[in-house]
């Protein structure tokens, strides 16, 4: 399977720490260049570092994905020291969310849609113009459990990663002829800094409903993405890969927490 990325440069989203990083890690490993972004500068520049240890270029980026001319900015950096971008991997996330009945929660919904969708809708338009002229591209966008029937008590961060499943769907249709494939990851819940909140009761309600019984580790879910982003899958578009174990979504988590 040619999974060779040599050449190619790639920009995660959110990778300073967790699922992101991993698979800024993994495309590395695969040869490629990485833009190594984040919204919290104190892990961008160690993940970066961390990244060219493995052989090859890497920088740092900080910037907040939701904020039109950060992300033009950070393209504009990545593009003049790294070449134009190949593989764009939509991320960043945020975990904010809670049931609709609660008027305090209205917020959440601009929150997700600007991070969620804005995110991957801002880095797309950026890179797209040199993917266009080289008539290559990869984008790949991190869905969610959340997009295999809706998890409970959280309908903002369900709203926003439905639209991005949305969003690649529709990408993948028009940008096709470009040479451009849009894909998706829904990694299911991994071992990162939100699950190890979790109380040993969710964790439990979760874990049952998994017929591994077990999280899934970042690096599983960045071979998911280094294979999107691989020679070995260009006649995959439009495509969401599920690397959830099989988890069963639950509707009542949140409220047990
Ligand atoms: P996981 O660990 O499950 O992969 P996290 O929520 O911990 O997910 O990671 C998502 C990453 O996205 C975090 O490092 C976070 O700082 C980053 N992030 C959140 N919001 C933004 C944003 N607006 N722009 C860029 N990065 C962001």
């Amino acid at each position: 399977m040619n999974c060779n990325l040599t050449g190619k440069t790639a920009l995660v989203s959110g990778s300073g720490r967790g699922m992101g990083r991993a698979s800024a890690e993994e495309l590395a490993r695969n040869g490629a260049d990485v833009v190594v972004n984040d919204i919290d500068e104190t892990v961008v520049n160690e993940t970066a570092a961390d990244v060219r240890d493995l052989g090859v270029d890497a920088i740092g980026v900080p910037a907040d994905v939701s904020d039109e001319a950060e992300v033009a900015a950070m393209v504009e950096t990545a593009e003049d020291e790294l070449g134009p971008i190949d593989i764009l991997v939509n991320n960043a996330g945020v975990g904010d969310a809670g049931p609709f009945l609660n008027e305090e929660n209205d917020g959440t919904f601009d929150l997700n849609l600007d991070v969620h969708l804005g995110g991957a809708l801002n880095c797309t338009r950026e890179v797209l113009d040199g993917m266009v002229e080289q008539g290559y591209g990869k984008i790949i966008n991190f869905t969610s459990i959340h997009t295999k029937n809706g998890v409970g008590m959280s309908p903002a961060y369900d709203v926003a990663k439905y639209s991005l499943l949305g969003l690649t769907k529709s990408l993948a249709l028009e940008l096709g002829r470009e040479g451009i494939r849009v894909n998706a990851v829904a990694p299911g819940w991994a071992n990162t800094r939100l699950t190890e909140e979790f109380s040993d009761a969710v964790t439990e309600q979760i874990l049952d409903n998994n017929p591994l019984g077990r999280f899934a580790e970042p690096e599983e879910v960045a071979d998911a993405v280094a294979f999107l982003a691989a020679p070995a899958s260009d006649y995959v578009n439009g495509h969401e890969l599920r690397v959830d174990g099989g988890q069963v979504p639950i509707d009542s988590w949140q409220l047990d927490s």
